[in-house]
């Protein structure tokens, strides 16, 4: 465990320090996390934004993309003079600005099967923000193999799928055990299907406060379940599901 909070730091965190889960316990367990955010878009641009804030203390950012016009309705810390940039770059600089605490690691690269071991090995949780299957499944795959924690959010039009599975366990279901066809990835995709700009804040914000939880010890709600959003209704359901025979997360 690092070393005790300077009083900058009590004071700066004191909002989330006076929480009964949280403490100066837990602000030192945040202080001393390690986190991987795979996606700089409508949901990274959230989550890297609050875990800044909340302290924690390594960021890890995969994205290759540069920021592009019709970002930015949805992708909430870039603005018009960022267009063009790596978004990697630009978070980075506003990252600084938020929280000195936070170290970054930068990767400027697609994450694939050649990198994905290496990079994923870093991190003790893993956050999906990125905006399609193939990447959500290889993160799955990966992220069973290392025996890490994954929260996965999912988005399209006005709906949401959240998920947080903790491989260390060994009956944790994973993202094949749900989605059983390969049709999926083709599914989410924001340029022909649309999405409207809160419904990504909302998601990414609810996968940085599971990361939160996870790193304060609090119990996972989504175990073997899936959280399913929609704001044009405003519903919010959790369904469960069950490890399945013969999927990838069986072959331990
Ligand atoms: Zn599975």
């Amino acid at each position: 465990m690092r070393k005790n909070l300077s009083a900058n730091q009590i004071e700066k965190y004191s909002r989330q320090i006076v929480l009964k889960n949280v403490g100066t316990i837990g602000q030192k367990k945040i202080l001393s996390s390690n986190v991987l955010v795979v996606g700089a878009g409508g949901l990274g641009c959230p989550i890297v934004d609050y875990l800044t804030r909340a302290g924690v203390g390594r960021i890890g950012i995969v994205d290759y993309d540069k920021v592009d016009v019709s970002n930015i309705h949805r992708q909430s810390i870039y603005t018009f003079k960022d267009v063009g940039k790596y978004k990697v770059d630009v978070l980075k600089k506003k990252m600084i600005n938020i929280n000195p605490d936070v170290k970054t690691k930068i990767y400027k690269n697609k994450i694939s099967k050649k990198n994905a071991y290496k990079i994923l090995n870093q991190f003790d949780i893993i956050l999906d923000g990125s905006d399609n299957f193939k990447t959500k499944f290889l993160l799955n795959e990966f992220a069973n193999k290392l025996k890490k924690k994954l929260i996965v959010g999912a988005i399209s039009r006005y709906d949401g799928h959240i998920f947080s599975f903790n491989f260390k366990r060994n009956n944790e279901a994973c993202l094949k055990c749900f989605y059983q066809s390969e049709v999926i990835e083709e599914v989410l995709n924001c340029e022909t299907d649309g999405i409207l700009g809160p419904v990504a804040g909302v998601v990414g914000n609810i996968q940085a406060n599971e990361a939160l939880k996870n790193i304060l010890g609090l119990q996972n709600q989504l175990t073997n379940k899936i959280l399913i959003i929609n704001l044009l209704n405003l519903t919010f359901r959790q369904t469960n599901f069950s490890k399945k025979k013969n999927c990838v997360c069986g072959k331990k």
